[in-house]
């Protein structure tokens, strides 16, 4: 019967952060404990949700973060304050570009507007007067610092109740003292985690370049991120990694990375939109060159459109698959939409490329010699051939074609992890996708020492 008095509320929060510190995980991991200190209960593991990549203006990462609570009616204005009080401690607010929001939803239920607005973030852009709209009709409360274009992320956060395929990731804190310095973490047990919880942990490493990339560079608070399929393994994954300096404490969040929530199919080319990312099918109309410094570009066609295709040098093996393609082998491409420059074609940064139907590749022989059977020498363009073995010439011989086996096979080809967006669902993802269940909360899901 207690549950009858609980309320619920959803509190979404984003850019707090800024290049020289910070991380919006952080403040959402001080923010829970802080929250379960004063009496509140979580419905829900907290949300790391990961917005458009390809908007302009986007900070690092562009992660915003949801924390679904439910409490007692007379900590209402308590839990409130003491989430504004440490949004507004933890935020670089004198950092141009650091521009935080924060939202409380209330209620259970998220509304159908709310998902379909967060699904709007994810794939392309979205205004901070939409998000207001939806704030005041909702009922709902914002706070925005400097442009407020926080507004928009938390809100988003807020909306994306992760209720199609999602992933986890448990992400380990360094002790203040450390900020800025070296992490330290031992790379062989990296190495043999990712080995042993293959493939339910994902972009531990890239295999290419035999390099880590659960540790992130720079001064924000986080030593280390395990991604995986569920609670119980990423934090299996995190026993298995050595820490070489003190772990201040760990969250495991919920979270879209790695599900490819970023990409809308389009069925023409025509609909691709600048800053959008998209999943298009079309026709190779331009073979493949080498731009400086080592990019390849292509062009593809749908009739209703051209696109430039560029498969950047950090993007490792798919670079070298987009090599092989050839004019009329037909593709789908994954990726994002950048605004073209005046008079330039729209250009898709490769993320994915599927290949879906090669052409037939032939190579072309000098005929062999009717009398002897050796191979003919051409006596010049156009001039027929001749053979050298029994002196015979034939003017009017032409060339033989010949089918040649292609090297590109068919199938699927993703970026190298080391290049990938967090958003990106991986070549060990596919298969492992989940639909709609409740997500049951572990009993330890988050620690401070
Ligand atoms: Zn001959």
């Amino acid at each position: 019967m207690a549950q009858d008095n609980k309320r619920q509320l959803h509190i979404g929060i984003d850019d707090t952060d800024s290049r020289r510190q910070g991380c919006t995980t952080y403040v959402a991991a001080l923010l829970l404990e802080k929250l379960e200190r004063i009496g509140a209960t979580f419905a829900d593991y907290p949300g790391l949700i990961r917005l458009n990549p390809n908007v302009p203006w986007k900070t690092r990462g562009n992660g915003a973060l949801c924390l679904r609570i439910k409490y007692d009616e007379a900590l209402d204005s308590e839990i409130k304050e003491e989430t504004v009080s440490l949004v507004e401690k933890y935020s670089d607010l004198e950092s141009k570009g650091t521009d935080p929001g924060i939202v409380f939803f209330p209620g259970a239920q998220v509304p159908t507007e709310i998902t379909a607005f967060a699904k709007s973030a994810e794939t392309g852009i979205v205004t901070l007067s939409q998000a207001v709209q939806l704030i005041r009709k909702f009922h709902a409360e914002a706070l925005g610092y400097n442009t407020q274009r926080g507004i928009i992320g938390a809100l988003a956060a807020i909306g994306e109740t992760l209720r199609g395929d999602y992933t986890y990731e448990i992400i380990s804190y360094r002790k203040p003292e450390n900020f800025g310095t070296k992490r330290r973490v031992d790379t062989t047990s990296i190495f043999e985690m990712d080995q042993k919880l293959q493939p339910f942990t994902f972009n531990n490493v890239d295999p290419e370049k035999r390099r880590v990339i659960i540790t992130p560079r720079g001064p924000d608070p986080v030593l280390f991120g395990i991604r995986g399929e569920t609670a119980q393994t990423v934090k299996e994954a995190f026993g298995m990694v050595k820490p070489l300096e003190p772990v201040d404490r760990w969250v495991i969040f919920r979270s879209n990375q790695g599900t490819d929530a970023h990409l809308k199919q389009i069925n023409a080319l025509s609909e691709a939109e600048p800053y959008s990312s998209i999943i298009a099918r079309a026709t190779v109309s331009r073979k493949p060159e080498i731009i400086p410094v080592r990019h390849v570009v292509f062009a593809i066609n749908d009739k209703t459109a051209v696109v430039d295709c560029a498969a950047y040098e950090p993007t490792g093996a798919l670079r070298k698959i987009a090599q092989q393609l050839k004019v009329g082998d037909e593709i789908e491409v994954y990726g994002a939409v950048r605004k073209p420059a005046a008079g330039k074609p729209l250009t898709l940064n490769l993320e994915k490329i599927k290949v879906l139907h090669l052409v037939a590749e032939t190579q072309e022989q000098n005929p062999r010699c009717p009398n002897c059977g050796k191979r003919l020498k051409s006596m010049g363009k156009n001039q027929g051939f001749r053979c050298e073995n029994c002196k015979a010439k034939f003017p009017k011989a032409q060339k033989t074609k010949h089918p040649k086996e292609r090297q590109l096979k068919l199938g699927l080809y993703v970026t190298s992890p080391r290049s990938q967006r967090h958003l990106t669902k991986p070549l060990r993802r596919y298969g492992q996708e989940k639909h709609s269940e409740d997500p049951e909360l572990i009993a330890q899901w988050h620690s401070a020492t």
